[in-house]
């Protein structure tokens, strides 16, 4: 397993479509284990394929361990995820690990529905509300070439973190000078 290179903004692979996977082989594999290397490496809460440079639809999303909320201390692994039924709205502030520094305010569903794959290809349908709904959300939105700066309603939504709030900030992890 190894730690990849997380791309940002101005990428312009971030900005692709992502092809569906097919073959469900060791390569997949891992590629599923790096990512979640590199989401642990980078102190995310998600990932998708193409933030690593990799134009396949996959992603992983893992909320933090939390007493109050089933869904921290899970790891989603899905493949070829869709969404196929989502209820209510909410509006929140929402980060990404390829816009490291600043959160925006973005309206997403607040309960979804994913249709997937596991990397081994069976089918799996899985469920999240709040913060685990956002995720799915944000990280299946990358898999179209799709930001959440894209989604903010207006560019004040938009924020620098202070310092203290940064979460994304491994000893390990390049942070670039802003
Ligand atoms: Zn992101």
């Amino acid at each position: 397993m190894s730690v990849r290179e997380i791309l940002t903004a101005e990428n312009p692979i971030l900005r692709r479509k992502s092809r569906r996977v097919k073959v469900f082989d060791g390569e997949l594999q891992r590629l599923v284990d790096d990512m979640v290397e590199t989401m642990h490496a980078a102190r995310g809460l998600g990932l998708a394929a193409p933030q690593v440079g990799v134009l396949q639809r996959v992603i992983v999303v893992e909320l933090p361990e939390d007493e109050e909320d089933p869904q921290g201390g899970k790891r989603y692994v899905l493949v070829n995820p869709e969404i196929v039924r989502r209820e209510g709205e909410e509006v929140a502030e929402e980060g990404c690990l390829s816009i490291p520094g600043y959160v925006g305010l973005v309206r997403r569903a607040s309960k979804v529905a994913v249709r997937a794959q596991t990397p081994k290809g069976k089918r799996i349908q899985v469920e999240g509300e709040g913060l685990l709904a956002r995720a799915l959300q944000h990280e299946i939105d990358h898999l179209d070439g799709i930001l959440y700066i894209d989604r903010v309603e207006k560019p004040e939504d938009i924020r620098a973190l202070e310092p203290e709030e940064r979460w994304d900030r491994a000893p390990e992890a390049e942070q670039a000078p802003r």
